[in-house]
């Protein structure tokens, strides 16, 4: 059972979602920025998200 295929279904999930969180930021949308978690539409001098609460991290 420990080698069911929703396992790794999961892991690969997992670590799609891990490399997108290494260096996500705001997703352009026309002169929107767009909340890459609930595709909240703000301003472009936004520095969260008034949706979700989502803030963009710049390394
Ligand atoms: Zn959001």
């Amino acid at each position: 059972m420990a080698s069911a295929p929703n396992d790794t279904v999961f892991d690969e999930f997992l670590s799609q979602r891990g490399h997108e969180t290494a260096s996500v930021g705001w997703q352009q949308n026309y002169n929107k920025l767009q909340c890459p978690e609930c595709m909240g539409l703000h301003d472009t001098d936004a520095t969260e998200c008034s949706v979700c609460g989502w803030t963009p991290r710049t390394v």
